[in-house]
């Protein structure tokens, strides 16, 4: 190929013929710089930009289709949720039956058989940090989705003071580089979905927080509407752009602690059917295994409203975790604590090793806190400041050995002496 710039190429048998783009017939005088193919054909930038695009918009479309075509099996989103969930064996069974289906659906509206398949998006309940979040995030990955993530508490009916609906199919629609089609597919969570029920009462009349309000603005949204998404959020300029979405094919899945809602399910099937009924821990304990029996009524009495619970008929309960669990967390997924901290120090060139004893300790630490898995970071934290802050200018080449005792803060963290491995000359 040989550039056609200001000059035009004249070949064999050509006659000073000016050479132009072969695409839109303008001469290099107009659109400068011309690629010379064979025949003396030619293409200018703009063709070829434009051609660049075609192509990007085709591969897209291709990258679409692949999610459609290409549904994990229930079982293989399992096994992919194992890699960086632990434990929740009933959710993450709940969760990739509807997560398949759902992309299933999508595959079968495009067949032209007529049978409309319904949304199925789903509801997750669950203490705090035990992993609703973590698992949305992880279906997202897997499917190879866009996701966003809201918080129901900050979200207000249109024209109160806070955040309105639409921000989080703005977070989606960023999420997917601004490709709407891209963004129809994705995954939405939304966060503290048991706290706008109706009977949290409010005094405020600037924020819309009693719920429902903000219920009647997310069912639309669950529903499936087309929403204008102003560009930049929030509403506060009339004349900017707004990006149109259909939110029917978006997968939004909504997690709550539902604290209060035990008391509700209990009342409703009698205290004998799950034995006597205890103080303290033992009432606790008794009071999650009412939790699985929660139905859409329970709910209801919650204080959601009932056409926000037709639209999340998939209902997954979350277990609390327990000590062995989130020695577990520590240890084992991908992005386990342990295996981070692991390469923090081996950035060094040092080693950190932690005793079964110390993970127990830490995972007790963080039961202490009542914020599941979420705490075990923060723990880490305080008890490796030090060595971290040592770690770069003083420590470069150390081995530690984190115990018990030094997550109980009952003797100091120091480094053990460093012994390089010695390479034996045959
Ligand atoms: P929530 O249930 O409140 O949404 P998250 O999913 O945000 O909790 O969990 C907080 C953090 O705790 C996660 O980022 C993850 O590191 C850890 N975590 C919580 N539950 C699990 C779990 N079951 N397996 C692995 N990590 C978990």
């Amino acid at each position: 190929m040989s550039s056609g710039q200001g000059l035009p190429p004249i070949g064999p048998g050509v006659p000073n013929r000016p050479s132009l783009c072969s695409f839109c017939g303008k001469g290099s005088r107009e659109v400068g710089t011309l690629i010379e193919g064979i025949d003396r054909t030619f293409i200018c930038r703009e063709c070829a930009d434009l051609c660049q695009s075609m192509f990007r918009r085709q591969q897209k479309q291709r990258f679409g289709n692949k999610i459609a075509w290409h549904v994990p099996t229930p079982r293989q989103i399992t096994a992919r949720l194992n890699e960086y969930v632990v434990g929740q064996t009933l959710a993450k069974k709940v969760l990739s039956v509807a997560v398949h289906n759902h992309y299933k659906r999508q595959l079968f509206s495009e067949n032209p058989s007529g049978v409309q398949l319904d949304k199925s998006n789903i509801l997750l309940l669950g203490p705090t940090g035990c992993g609703k979040t973590l698992l949305a995030q992880t279906l997202a990955k897997i499917i190879d989705v866009p996701f966003a993530i809201g918080d129901a508490t900050t979200l207000t009916e249109a024209g109160y003071v806070g955040e309105d609906v639409e921000n989080l199919l703005l977070k989606l629609i960023s999420a997917a580089d601004y490709d709407i089609e891209i963004a129809q597919r994705g995954i939405i969570y939304i966060d503290e979905i048991d706290k706008i029920g109706k009977r949290n009462q409010n005094v405020s009349i600037t924020r819309d927080v009693s719920g429902e309000g903000v219920q009647q603005a997310l069912l639309k949204m669950l529903e499936g509407t087309v929403a204008n998404v102003p560009a930049h959020g929030g509403r506060k300029h009339p004349e900017q752009q707004y990006l149109q979405i259909d939110t029917s094919r978006i997968l939004f899945i909504c997690g709550g602690t539902f604290v209060g809602l035990e008391e509700i399910i209990r009342h409703r099937v009698g205290r004998t059917h799950i034995g006597f009924a205890a103080s303290g821990t033992d009432r606790a304990a008794q009071d999650e295994a009412y939790l699985p029996r929660v139905t859409p009524d329970d709910l209801s009495r919650f204080g959601m409203i009932p056409e926000l619970i037709g639209r999340l008929p998939v209902t997954a309960v979350l277990d609390p975790l327990e000590e062995e669990t989130l020695v577990r967390i520590l240890r084992e997924p991908r992005n386990a604590l342990v295996k981070q901290y692991k390469r923090l120090f081996q950035m060094e060139d040092a080693h950190i090793d932690f005793t079964e004893e110390a993970l127990r300790t830490l995972a007790r630490q963080a039961l202490e806190r009542k914020t599941g898995a979420r705490g075990l970071r923060s723990i880490i934290e305080k008890l490796l400041l030090d060595a971290m802050y040592q770690l770069p200018d003083q420590m470069k080449g150390c081995r530690y050995v984190i115990t018990k005792e030094m997550v109980e803060e009952k003797e100091p963290i120091r480094p053990l002496p460093y012994t390089p491995a010695v390479t034996r000359i045959a």
